[in-house]
């Protein structure tokens, strides 16, 4: 089995997720007590939050570089970075490592492919639903990225961040997110991706008309399933 070098805490309410669903998957298919080796490096969220917040992206990507190297060091066989924002500096962890790092859009893009998505609606902050980082990597998959106007951005966002990140779970904003993803779907949306690692806290596939691709779960069980490769 390859051990995972998983890169967390952003927030670390999501990555209590990977961890869990990584070492259900293991155990879903080995069996007994198997549970998946795995390396946790979990920065101080507030650190990259307030880099985020002041577009100093080069200098979180350096934090994330160091976390990275010393997962490789410590002897992790690939990386995970457990959060869709800061992949958009996916490239500078990338470049600092010599192992692989499994890319969260990339792995999602992979599964609505095989599931014949062409149009999708994306959720997540507001870096990653405004930006090209993201959305250019669904588009190379030929996966058209939809994202709600202004106001559900601006919901979506600080739901994000002042809720699922501190760890609060509110119906009124379910419902919120439920009447977003109606519009997407309304929009064309065949599908809507989680594309955030905290959304699948508050929103599930049972709550939703169409298929919902959470990007944390995929992430996770991609991981361990690459790590039984
Ligand atoms: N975990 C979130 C994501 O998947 C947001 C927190 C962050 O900015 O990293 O984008």
């Amino acid at each position: 089995m390859k051990t995972i070098g998983l890169i967390g805490g952003m927030s670390w309410e999501s990555t209590v997720t990977y961890y869990r669903v990584i070492n259900e998957e293991i155990k879903k298919r080995l069996g007994g007590f198997h549970s998946g080796k795995i390396l946790l490096y979990s920065v101080d969220f507030d650190e990259i939050e307030k880099c985020q917040m002041s577009g100093e992206w080069e200098k979180s990507g350096e934090i994330l570089a160091d976390a990275a190297k010393r997962l490789e060091k410590a002897g992790a066989d690939f990386i995970v970075i457990c959060t869709n924002t800061m992949h958009k500096v996916f490239g500078q962890v990338q470049a600092a490592v010599k192992i692989p790092v499994l890319h969260i859009a990339e792995t999602t893009a992979e599964i609505m492919k095989k599931d014949k998505i062409t149009k999708t609606g994306l959720l997540g902050t507001k870096f990653t639903m405004e930006q090209d980082f993201y959305k250019s990597v669904l588009a190379e998959n030929g996966i058209e990225a939809v994202v709600p106007d202004e106001d559900g951005r601006k919901t979506v966002n600080d739901v994000i961040y002042n809720e699922l990140c501190m760890g609060q779970i509110k119906e009124s904003s379910k419902k919120q997110f439920l009447k977003i993803i109606e519009k997407l779907r309304d929009q064309g949306a065949q599908a809507v991706i989680l594309g955030c690692t905290e959304i699948g806290l508050l929103v599930e596939q049972k709550d939703v008309d169409i298929p919902v691709y959470d990007t944390a779960l995929i992430h996770a069980e991609v991981a361990a399933e690459k790590s039984l490769k």
